[in-house]
């Protein structure tokens, strides 16, 4: 019997990891914690259903409701960020690190320091801090096992390859909602039209991303930091069927693709069954009804977002921090209605020429307490130039 917990579990990754383990053998697993912010009402339900040992809300004010909700289960109930990371303490062979935003890398941190297993979904946690987690890992003997469906493309592509003969990496990318607009009309586009996937069906938060590509963005340092491939040899593609999730180049002019549905719980799936591959309840693909696969260039106007992801990559230190925390802060402020969808990229520019400037900043010692810091000081910018700007 695997003991696991998931952090982020009432979120999408967490319900579609959830869905793997219902779907289990009486007996598989045993679930130790499961960790959520607002929605007490899925994480008490799933935490009585599956007997986990541990619930745990970010929220300390809805600590007696979660409790009230879990009276005569058995389950252990607690609130706050502290206890999120104190969870992670608890022994268990397979972590899911789901938490959305860099509240996640405090507990996959300390879920690293244990030496477990580690599926990391969290992308915050690479791109904030990815040489610290990575160091992390391997000094406490843990496995890190990638969940981003490009990174595990990645992974699966890479296995049994000698890592020295990877020419290129191509991440694809669908081009999100606003792919075919206007480059006009994108200014003036909605929340709830930026939070409408084509193919995938995902958290509110990584959709937008999807739709500015600030979230290719972001895998492009992840991609970076977990297989340590040079920025220069990380390619982005748009395919907008999003069934080919990445490709490696080989230094023998060969590519390998990772071909798929669009549907986490492959990834998922592999990570809870590394290094065994087992049954997924998965679509699966019928290329000659499909047809055709389309692939095209990211236009630099419509995605800026990625040409900000390689400024920040060629800084180092805590660039990626700065770059998360602004680009995180600018999608609050496009939600709330302060600015449009197309001056999240402008902020996030301005945000990191005004802080990449601070090398102290920028390239102190990589540990949580300066990450943090990093991170207040992009959002305090992020703020003010919002104010000033009038936007
Ligand atoms: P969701 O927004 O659907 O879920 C986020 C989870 O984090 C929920 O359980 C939420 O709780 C919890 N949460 C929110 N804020 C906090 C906080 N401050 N402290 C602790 N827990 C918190 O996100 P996704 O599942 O879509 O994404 C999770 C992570 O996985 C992200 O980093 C995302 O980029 C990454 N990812 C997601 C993919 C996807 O397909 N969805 C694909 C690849 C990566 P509650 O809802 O109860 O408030």
């Amino acid at each position: 019997m695997r003991r696991i917990s998931i952090f982020g579990a009432t979120g999408s990754i967490g319900q579609s990891t959830i869905d793997l383990i219902r779907r289990a053998a009486p007996g598989a697993y045993r679930v130790v914690a499961l960790t959520g912010g607002r929605n007490i009402d899925r994480l008490a339900d799933d935490a009585r259903a599956l007997g986990a040992e541990i619930a745990v809300t970010a929220h300390d004010a809805l600590y007696e409701p979660l409790r009230a909700r879990l009276e005569g289960s058995g389950t252990e109930v607690a609130a706050g960020a502290g206890a999120i990371v104190a969870a992670a303490d608890r022994p268990a062979d397979w972590f899911m690190s789901a938490i959305v935003g860099i509240a996640g890398l405090a507990p996959g941190l300390r879920a690293l320091q244990h030496g477990t297993t580690l599926a990391l979904a969290n992308k915050e946690s690479l791109v904030t801090a990815g040489p610290l987690l990575m160091a992390t890992g391997r000094q406490s003997g843990a496995t890190i096992l990638p969940v981003d469906s490009e990174h595990s493309a990645i992974f699966q592509a890479l296995r049994g390859e000698d890592a020295g003969t990877v020419e290129r990496v191509i991440l694809t990318a669908s081009g999100g909602a606003f792919r075919d607009l206007p480059l006009d009309d994108l200014p003036g586009v909605s929340v709830a039209a930026a939070s409408s996937h084509p193919n995938w069906d995902m958290g509110q938060r990584i959709t937008i991303d999807s739709a500015s590509m600030f979230n290719k963005s972001m895998e492009l340092i992840e991609t970076k930091e977990y297989f340590g491939i040079p920025p220069d040899r990380i390619e982005v593609l748009v395919h907008p069927q999003s069934l080919i999730h990445a490709l490696v180049g080989f230094c023998d002019g060969g590519l390998i693709a990772h071909v798929g549905p669009p549907d986490m719980r492959h990834a998922i799936g592999y990570a809870l069954h590394w290094p065994k591959r087992r049954h997924c309840p998965v679509e699966r693909l019928d290329l000659a009804e499909i047809g055709r696969l389309d692939f095209r260039a990211p236009d630099p106007q419509r995605y800026p977002a990625l040409d900000l992801a390689r400024a920040a990559m060629a800084e180092g230190g805590l660039s990626g921090a700065i770059f998360n925390a602004a680009k995180e802060s600018a999608l609050d402020h496009f939600i709330a209605g302060r600015i449009r969808f197309t001056d999240m990229a402008v902020t996030v520019r301005e945000t990191l020429n005004a802080l990449l400037l601070d090398k102290g900043l920028v390239h102190a010692d990589m540990t949580l307490d300066n990450i943090r810091a990093a991170d207040g000081s992009a959002r305090r910018k992020m703020d003010e130039i919002v104010r000033h700007s009038g936007r």
